[in-house]
């Protein structure tokens, strides 16, 4: 489902590679962004995997 209107947001110096290609094991959100011409892109915004996120869940 790639296409030419995606940009991804990818963690930096996470536990695993992300996929930016293909599906990722993350399940990255898809934000809808407005370009200045009106069009919408696709901002894939992947998951850190280090356990922050089901940490906080849990608190
Ligand atoms: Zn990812």
């Amino acid at each position: 489902m790639t296409t030419a209107d995606e940009a991804h947001v990818v963690p930096l110096n996470d536990l695993i590679e992300h996929d930016t290609e293909g599906d990722c094991v993350c399940v990255p959100e898809a934000r809808p962004v407005t370009r200045d011409d009106g069009s919408i892109a696709w901002l894939m915004v992947h998951h850190s995997l280090d356990g922050r996120e089901t940490s906080e869940q849990l608190q």
